[in-house]
């Protein structure tokens, strides 16, 4: 909750064992927020939940070659070390893990965390494996920090679940925050890879965040068909001809299956390509 800049200095780790060394005194709770670099302000928030909730706090940088699917992704995923650690120093970080793909994948290493039916899915159909590999880098990471709490964005609502299921099945005892999606104002989500949009795509972008708002308001206005809310996201996406939709989906908020009625929470979600750059973005639906 500090709103004085921050003044400590942030330690880079960059093995296992200089990890665990640090983080075996450290002050409880420890706070963990992994992340890919890029950092924007989606990522801060998440570090400054985290700062503002425990005692020690880490933030990871690692871009996980495992939850690439295709190899030009991840060559192409941008990276700013330097810029990076000078964001998490603003925030007050304490420890910044940032391994080589070495470390983290040895030779020789060969386990793979597969999460079942909720990893199945929107992103785990469009992305094979994907999730395999969130969720046995996470893993790695949940061990290795022995975090008390941490921190995801609700942008990557599917993945929150599937590390949620991760964390409970193997008993791992990390708390596991969802926390809301930072916007431009025109309603883009942030993410790492808007810096791949052109100024026409950009300027397109804002029609997922308009698609779901569409599809909300219809909820909010009664609307109950799963049908008549897709057909709204996808009319609305069909307005923009640079959004090439991946998928438009109504979920059932807790097992992420398709929805003829929307009775109970739900997540509202969809995955558009511009040109070469593929944007997510969902609404949860819950009159809880
Ligand atoms: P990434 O570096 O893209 O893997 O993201 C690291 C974490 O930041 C993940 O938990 C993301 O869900 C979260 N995140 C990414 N974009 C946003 C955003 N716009 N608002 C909130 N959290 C975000």
């Amino acid at each position: 909750m500090s709103t004085t800049p921050a003044r400590r200095t942030t330690r880079v780790l960059h093995t296992h064992a200089d990890l665990r060394a640090a983080l075996a005194d450290a002050p409880r709770p420890i706070g963990l927020v992994p992340t890919m670099g890029w950092l924007h302000e989606g990522h801060r928030s998440l570090m400054q939940r985290a700062r503002a909730e425990n005692a020690t706090t880490i933030a990871t940088i690692f871009v996980n070659p495992r939850q690439f699917n295709e190899a030009a992704d991840y060559q192409q995923y941008p990276r700013n070390e330097a810029r990076d650690l000078a964001i998490c120093e603003e925030e007050g970080l304490d420890f910044v893990f940032a391994p080589p793909v070495e470390e983290v994948y040895p030779p020789g290493f060969d386990t793979i965390v597969s999460v079942g039916a909720v990893a199945r899915p929107l992103e785990g159909a469009a992305r094979p494996g994907h999730f395999d590999g969130v969720a046995t880098v996470v893993a790695i990471l949940f061990d290795l920090v022995g975090a008390e709490r941490a921190y995801f964005g609700q942008k990557d609502a599917q993945q929150v679940m599937v590390i949620r299921q991760m964390a409970r099945d193997l008993a791992i005892p990390t708390d596991v925050i969802a926390c809301p999606t930072v916007r431009e104002p025109d309603g883009l989500a942030l993410s790492s890879r808007n810096v791949h949009l052109s100024p026409t795509e950009r300027a397109a972008a804002p029609v997922l965040r308009r698609a779901l708002t569409a599809a909300r308001d219809r909820w909010e206005a009664g609307e109950r068909s799963g049908d008549a809310l897709r057909a709204a996201m996808t009319r609305v996406l069909a307005s923009e001809p640079l959004a090439k939709p991946d998928y438009v989906s109504v979920a059932d908020g807790l097992t992420l299956a398709e929805l003829e009625r929307v009775d109970g929470p739900a997540l509202l979600s969809l995955a558009v390509r511009f040109g070469d750059t593929r944007l997510i973005d969902n609404e949860l639906l819950d009159s809880g």
